[in-house]
């Protein structure tokens, strides 16, 4: 087969395209590809899609694509302006690849994919593409997606905050519990953060939404409130930031706790922090004989703990009605305990009583998507030196947002 017919199948152009010339250099492992259009071609004008002739011809241009082998492969065209009596001269688009990319679209599917198994550094050390033109690319892809995906209020949603680097700044993400895909990533986690995502569906469409998954925080909750109609009924408070509530009360009563004791001398709760953070079975096996001898002291922090895994049985009931007499004398335990952490914690639970029994309606928690926590959890290990909010954002709808990033030829 001679070269020309070989890269125009490669190339996957047809007729009005030919390819002119193809230069091998073997000894840079680089091979060129000059595309021109056949004589007397006749193209559509870009803009009312009208036949016009050509006119003139734009300078040369410069596309990469995927090597051959071992050889870096660049396709070379000037491409033909068409002079339409509307819309005057045009750029004829080029098959092969997006307006105003470098790459064509074949090498840029295949930057797609390595983005897809590794981060951006990887993907330039790959494929020898500059950070900047590989951000590019990423960008795009997700901009693509974003334009194509359907306008769709999920039935029931998370809301989780993710924190962003390593200081106090927020992202607040809006995920579908059902597909788990991340549906909307907005800054902050301010009331109006959540209310951004809302405001793009009318009330008809909002009215859809079934339940939606959150902590108990009070801006996510104004947001929902004001924009989604009975929203009392369908807001569900995250079962393991209500446990982690109680959790850390436990950590702060054996914190005044181990002062007290070291005081006098004793070291019983030296080392033990993780210990109590723990759900019982998973106390390392090493470690059971002494949490079992400690757990059975009579220490405030011992006492603590209990009623922190006492909390657990409430989550394991089938019916509203027994679940909230089963808080009610938790509730009542945890208030008598003369520990003011513990007493804080369940009076906050109380609080929100109503929106941590719609569990048993709903069933739902911000990790009821297996998977999606671990995905994002892998892109804030790759983005953990982005100081750039949009580079994460898009990182996150990138491998998240189950979008349909590849570029593809406009259908006519
Ligand atoms: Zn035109």
């Amino acid at each position: 087969m001679e070269d020309t017919r070989l890269y125009a199948m490669l190339l996957g152009i047809d007729f009005p395209w030919r390819i002119s010339k193809v230069q091998v250099d073997m000894a840079s492992e680089r091979i060129d590809v000059w595309v021109e259009e056949a004589a007397g071609a006749r193209f559509s004008c870009a803009v009312c899609q009208q036949a016009a002739p050509v006119y003139d011809h734009a300078s040369e241009q410069v596309w990469r694509h995927l090597d051959t082998c071992q050889c870096r492969t660049y396709v070379h065209a000037g491409l033909p302006r068409t002079n339409c009596p509307t819309d005057g001269v045009k750029q004829v688009r080029a098959p092969w690849a997006e307006p105003r990319s470098q790459f064509t679209r074949k090498f840029e599917m295949r930057l797609i994919d390595t983005l897809k198994e590794c981060d951006v550094t990887g993907v330039t050390r790959l494929s020898g593409t500059s950070w900047d033109e590989t951000w590019g690319v990423m960008m795009k892809a997700v901009a693509r997606g974003l334009s194509r995906k359907e306008r769709r209020v999920p039935e029931r949603i998370g809301i989780d905050e993710k924190s962003v680097g390593k200081g106090h700044d927020y992202e607040s993400l809006v995920c579908d519990l059902d597909r788990g895909t991340v549906e909307y990533v907005v800054d902050d986690r301010k009331q109006e953060s959540l209310e951004s995502y809302f405001r793009q569906f009318t009330a008809e469409e909002l009215s859809q939404i079934k339940a939606i998954a959150m902590d108990m925080w009070e801006p996510y909750i104004q947001a929902a409130q004001a924009c989604v109609p009975e929203a009392a009924e369908k807001i569900v408070f995250d079962r393991f930031h209500a446990t982690r509530q109680v959790t850390s009360a436990v950590d702060k009563v054996r914190r005044g706790e181990h002062k007290a004791l070291e005081k006098r001398g004793d070291h019983r709760l030296k080392g033990t922090k993780y210990l109590w953070l723990r759900n019982e079975e998973n106390v390392p096996e090493w470690r059971r004989e002494e949490f079992v001898a400690i757990k059975n002291a009579n220490l405030k922090t011992s006492r603590a703990w209990a009623i922190k895994e006492a909390l657990r049985d409430f989550w394991s009931y089938s019916y509203t009605r027994c679940a909230e007499k089963y808080f009610n004398s938790w509730y009542f335990w945890a208030t008598h305990s003369r520990m003011s952490p513990i007493i804080v914690a369940a009076k906050t639970l109380k609080r929100h009583l109503a929106n941590l029994l719609t569990y048993f309606k709903h069933r739902i928690t911000n990790a009821t998507s297996e998977g999606i926590n671990s995905k994002i959890q892998m892109v804030k290990l790759m983005a953990c030196g982005y100081r750039n909010r949009e580079h994460y954002r898009a990182t996150i709808y990138f491998h998240c947002g189950g979008l349909d990033l590849y570029p593809r030829p406009e259908t006519p």
